[in-house]
């Protein structure tokens, strides 16, 4: 087994990501996370962008992890200071490489940039950094220019090289050849890639297999443009996907450290993300679903549970029976046949309305359907809200209390107010059964979302809570507020 060094650079390539900017508690947490993780290197930042940078860089140094922690350095006097500065333990020295880069940016010739890159490895050495030499814009260099620089900074005493592929223009096979011309080069060689065409984690694997013994990466891919490289998808696929590399990364930790940073960063991750997205390990198909029932294999390529993770069904249209049934044991909820088809049915039908179920809604669905096999006292036959700008709004109601038909209407606040008013008012004769509680959640996005209300109501000394989940604000509360009364009458009675 080939030991594979890991060098996240979240803080500091990441942090470039476009709106991300992040306090010191947060890198400090983030530092803490990636450290406790197996992170080899933690390229902590750029101390020359802030103050507010620098002291980060600082109190991550002051916290005395087993990481290597790196600063990142252009090759000028003034950012390898910084870096002493802080103390950190090496410096992330860069330099650029390409015609591109050293004409059009540095407007320089390209001994220029080797006598100042040179001078700054030795300054750095002199001053009890390590040092590792990056050559930006790496892959778009010429080779013989690069051997030259790597080879003089390692007399000079570099302790690991690095190709950037800046801008992400490599791919599979010519990552293998052009890293495969560097890897007899005496020092460790590093792997740095961005994702400008989705290839960061196949490129990085490939410098790896020609020979890279290191990898610049960050959690969730997070970085310029594209973005980088990401930890966990090139760490898990070193892991499962092949037989000759290991890393220090503890797996199971990786969800976690994922939904740190993207809640700390704010950069949520699409759902289909590799190994760390929602659907990463979420099954909603019938087929699917069945087959991973059976053996987790046949629709899943590791197990959810060696990432820290769990597989989820997901409740929506392409659910079969077997799967609903299962997701409805795994809730703790009784059910026969008919109540099964029931619940199938509504989840077909707000499927087709576009809507994905979650545990949380199912719940919800079956609470009602559940429900609605018990005979009820109280039912709702029709409803009408009058609401608007400049209209006081008005709820009329009709319900069939024991098998009589009652029409009352009442005015509110809002259309809610004066519908459970109105019902309200209608079964008052009956029972006065109080609102203790109203809460209202919208458990799908959208303005077409699945309106969840629960209610407490009061009967006597009875205080139950009662639900309903559907589209319409106004009829959920309604049926919230029936379903309960419903079932306190009929405690009353029992009583
Ligand atoms: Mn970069």
């Amino acid at each position: 087994m080939k030991k594979i060094n890991v060098f996240d650079t979240t803080l500091r390539d990441g942090e470039q990501t476009p709106g991300i900017s992040l306090t010191l508690n947060e890198k400090l947490r983030i530092a803490n996370k990636l450290d406790e993780i197996g992170v080899n290197v933690i390229e902590a930042g750029s101390p020359i962008t802030s103050n507010g940078e620098k002291e980060a860089i600082k109190a991550i140094v002051k916290e005395g992890y087993n990481a290597e922690i790196a600063s990142f350095a252009r090759i000028v006097k003034e950012d390898v200071d910084a870096a002493i500065d802080c103390n950190v333990d090496s410096v992330h020295l860069v330099v650029p490489t390409s015609d591109l880069h050293i004409k059009e940016k540095l407007r320089k010739t390209r001994d220029e940039v080797f006598n100042q890159a040179m001078n700054m490895v030795e300054y750095s050495v002199d001053h009890g950094l390590k040092v590792e030499l990056s050559a930006e814009d790496g892959s778009r260099s010429d080779i013989s220019f690069l051997r030259k620089i790597f080879n003089e900074s390692i007399v000079i005493g570099a302790n690991r090289i690095c190709v950037c592929d800046t801008v992400g223009i490599l791919t599979p096979e010519k990552t293998y050849d052009f890293y495969s011309k560097l890897s007899d080069l005496i020092v460790p060689l590093s792997v740095h890639c961005h994702n400008d065409f989705g290839l960061a984690v196949a490129n990085t694997i490939s410098a790896i297999r020609s020979g890279a013994t290191q990898f610049h990466c960050t959690v969730n891919g997070i970085g310029e443009r594209a973005g980088n490289a990401s930890l966990e998808e090139t760490v898990v696929s070193l892991n499962a996907l092949y037989n000759d590399y290991t890393t220090d990364i503890q797996i199971n930790q990786l969800y976690d450290t994922s939904r740190l940073v993207a809640r700390l960063t704010g950069v949520y991750l699409q759902p289909n993300k590799a190994i760390v997205g929602e659907n990463a390990f979420a099954h909603e198909s019938g087929i699917h679903a069945d087959g991973v029932i059976k053996n987790s294999a046949t629709y899943e390529p590791i197990m959810p549970e060696i990432l820290g993770r769990k597989r989820k069904f997901i409740v929506g249209k392409h659910i079969g029976v077997k799967g609903l049934k299962q997701r409805l044991d795994d809730l703790n909820i009784k059910y026969n046949m008919n109540q099964v088809n029931e619940i199938f049915n509504k989840i077909k039908y707000l499927g087709d309305l576009g809507k994905l179920v979650s545990d949380v809604d199912l719940q919800a669905i079956a609470d009602e359907v559940l429900e609605f096999e018990q005979e009820k006292k109280i039912s709702l036959k029709e409803l009408s809200i009058v609401s608007g700008n400049k209209v006081i709004p008005t709820a009329s109601v009709k319900l069939k209390i024991n098998e009589e038909d009652i029409l009352i209407a009442d005015v509110g606040v809002g259309p809610v107010d004066a519908a459970i008013g109105a019902v309200k008012k209608g079964i008052s004769d009956f029972a006065d059964v109080e609102l203790v509680e109203y809460h209202v959640d919208a458990i799908t996005g959208g303005t077409d979302a699945l309106i969840d209300v629960v209610l407490k109501l009061k009967l006597d000394e009875e205080i139950i809570s009662a639900r309903s989940t559907q589209t319409d604000i106004i009829n959920a509360s309604v049926e919230a507020y029936l379903s309960g009364a419903n079932r306190l009458l009929e405690n009353r009675e029992n009583r």
